[in-house]
Formats: C-alpha cells, structure tokens, sequence
C-alpha cells in the first residue's frame, strides 16, 4: 500500500439493538432546558436541598473515616455491609415485614435494583406489566431488558384486580412492576384491599411482583398502608425496593432489595458484573446514619407537607376550568388531568417561557397516553415560590 492512499477505513460494528430502541429519559431533557436558574421548576424529581443533613451526614462520613478507615475504602462484599443490612433489616422489621440481615442485598439506588432484577428475571420477549402512567425509568430497564411492556388497567386507587388477573391469564407476563405508596408519577397509594387482591392475582397465577417503595416514609396524612409483601403467601413472589434518595440523599447512591433466596443470589451476581459493589464508605457512613435518620425524616416530612399544602391551595386558580388533579397522603408528586382539548407535551414551551415547568403526562404510559396529564413536584420550593410558580403555570396555560 504506498503512503499516499488512505488506509482502509471500515465502519464500527453498530449498537446492540435494544440500545437503538430505548430512548433517553425526557424528564432529563426537560431538565436540561429549564436548567436557568429563573425557573420555578416542578418538572424534576429533586428531593429539597436545603433539607440535606449536611452535619448529620458528615458527621456519620467523618466517623467512618477516622475510625474505621481501611474498612471503609476498602472493597467489600457484593451482597452489602453487615452493618447496614442489619440495620435496615431492623427498621424493615419494625415496619411489619419481618426481615434479617441475610434477605437484603444493597445496591447502588434502588435503579440498579431494578436492572438487576431485570438481569435476573427477564429474557428478550418476555412480558412485563406495569401500571399505566408508570415510573419512567422503569420503563426504560424493562426496554432495555428486551420486555415487552404492558399497561394495566386502572383507577385513582391503582391496577384493577380483574384486569390484572385477565392479563395474567392471556399475557403470561413475568412480572408485575407496581409503586403501590405515592407513585411516581401519580402520588397514588393503593389501598390495602386492593394490595390483598394484588397479591393474591400473584398467588393463584404464579407472578413475580416488584413493589418499589422509595416514597413510603414520606407521609403527610393517614395511616401507613402494609406492603404487599407484608400479604399471606406473597413471601416466595414479592420483591420489596427500598431506597436511601428520599429521605437521607439521592447522592449517596444507596438503595435495597428483599427478595427470596434463589432471586437475591442471581440479582448478586448480575451485580457483581455490574459494580462488584456499592460504595464501602457510603454504605458505613449510611448504617451509622440510621440511628438518626427516623428524626430527619420527620423534618422532611413537616416541610415537605406544608409544600403539598401549599401546591394543593394554589391549584385551582393555576389549572384551566375542568380539571382535576389527586390529593397525596405523601411522596412528591400529584397528577393533574387538564380538559381533554388540552396537549400537555405540546403546551410545555409555552409554559417554559413564563420561567415554570413541569412533566408531560405522556411519557409515563406504556400503553395509549392521555395527552392531558401532567405530574408535578412539589417538594423542591418554597410554599412562596411554590404559590409564583403555580402564578405563571396558570399564566403559560393562557389563564
Ligand atoms: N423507583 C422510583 C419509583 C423512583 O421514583 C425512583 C427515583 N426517582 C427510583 C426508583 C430510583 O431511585 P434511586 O435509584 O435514587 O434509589
């Protein structure tokens, strides 16, 4: 070949299939385009800043590191530190699930719990139901996963039994994903009769259920609704998600997983493949934090209901005629519905310039999205700005 001709130059091989199909997450893009600090912005999912417990939370790292120090920037096991397993199992426990150490593993957000359990359950083609609206990242595990993804029927109380049980019976999916306390992104929780119809659809059909849980902690009124894996016969089929994000930092990157033995011993594996572990000294630093977290979360939850509060007064003038939008017990978000001539996706960039933002419903349906809905956030502001926001909302939304 003399010098002077180009070497050959043949294109690289092109991305997995799966990787081509699944989109990034449009909540992120909303993000990114109302990233200006002007931005009352409702779109996110960000738990309020000012509450992280900067002294408690450095005081539980510092601790760590001076004391324990070749321990906590060491590598350590997959399945998770003793310390925290056994801590969480504890608070797990106390909660009406009894729980040892050796029923957790830790992983690294409760979104690796669920790639993991993606990993560990599903192959290409098979079938996932999910509510409709559903988590949307969620969505994208069980897509990447090559899942075929299906919507459940439902109500503001969450996945009708019947439909479940028709779908269980003709789909035969695998699993059931559900967030049966302050869903994102509807901030529904389903009642307990309903959990009892849930589980047992799972009992007589042989399903796996995934309830994720990282908002159950963040409850404003009402009474504590029991887990679905709290339910007679849901021990060998219900996999329970915890998560540290919404009630100690989402940065800190800890989350759980309660699953039986021959699902948590395949979900380690899938692990170690992915990260070995999750982080020594978070892990450490978050088991010491336990002993005061249950304090913190009663802050959180003072400031975070009087936010609700204050989203829940400033609605009605905000939103057109004709709408309707829940009341959460918790978590941190509420569902809205606007009259059906109104396109939430198409009215965002009109609402953006008025300097407030929120997600559009259609992105969390699996199945046909009514365009109407949208979700909004309303822990990350002050009642104050919450109040200036829900102003320009209605503004943008040509009130
Ligand atoms: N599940 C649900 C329902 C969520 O809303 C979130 C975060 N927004 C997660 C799981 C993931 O949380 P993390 O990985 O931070 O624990």
């Amino acid at each position: 070949m003399s010098l002077a001709e180009p070497a050959p130059h043949a294109p690289v091989p092109p991305l997995s299939a799966r990787a081509g199909t699944v989109g990034g997450s449009p909540v992120r893009d909303i993000l990114a385009v109302t990233a200006r600090p002007e931005v009352i912005n409702f779109a996110g999912g960000l738990p309020a800043p000012e509450l992280f417990d900067r002294e408690g939370i450095g005081a539980a790292f510092r601790e760590v590191l001076e004391r324990t120090p070749d321990k906590a920037l060491q590598y350590s096991t997959t399945e998770g530190e003793p310390a925290l397993r056994a801590g969480l199992a504890a608070r797990v426990t106390a909660q009406g699930l009894p729980t040892a150490a050796d029923d957790l593993l830790i992983t690294t957000g409760s979104q690796q719990a669920l790639s993991l359990l993606a990993t560990a359950l599903l192959d290409p083609g098979d079938t996932v139901l999910v509510e409709d609206p559903c988590y949307l990242a969620a969505l994208q595990v069980f897509g990447l996963a090559g899942a075929r993804v299906l919507g459940v029927p439902g109500d503001e109380d969450g996945v009708d039994p019947a439909a479940l049980a028709e779908l269980v019976v003709r789909e035969r999916p695998k699993l059931l994903y559900l967030v049966p306390t302050f869903q994102n992104p509807t901030g529904r929780t389903m009642p307990a009769a309903r959990r009892a119809a849930v589980a047992s659809v799972a009992a007589r059909h042989g399903l796996w259920i995934v309830e994720d849980d990282p908002y159950g902690e963040l409850r404003y009124e009402g009474e504590r609704v029991p887990w679905i894996a709290a339910h007679p016969g849901a021990e060998d089929r219900v996999v329970l998600l915890g998560s540290f994000s919404k009630v100690m930092a989402p940065g800190i990157r800890l989350g759980w997983l309660r699953a039986p033995e021959h699902l948590r011993r395949a979900c380690a594996v899938a692990k170690q493949a992915a990260d070995l572990h999750s982080p020594t000294v978070n892990q450490l630093a978050a088991a010491g934090y336990l002993d005061v977290l249950d304090g913190h979360v009663d802050k959180v939850r003072s400031v975070y209901g009087e936010r609700r509060d204050a989203m829940l007064a400033g609605l009605p003038a905000a939103l057109p005629e004709g709408s309707v939008w829940n009341r959460p017990e918790g978590g941190m978000f509420l569902w809205a519905r606007l009259p059906g001539s109104y396109d939430t996706t198409a009215l965002l960039p009109k609402v953006v310039e008025q300097d407030v933002a929120y997600v559009p419903g259609a992105p969390f349906y699996a199945g046909t999205p009514d365009r109407s809905t949208l979700r909004l956030c309303f822990v990350t502001q002050t009642p104050d700005e919450i109040t200036e926001g829900l102003r320009r909302l209605g503004r943008g939304l040509g009130g």
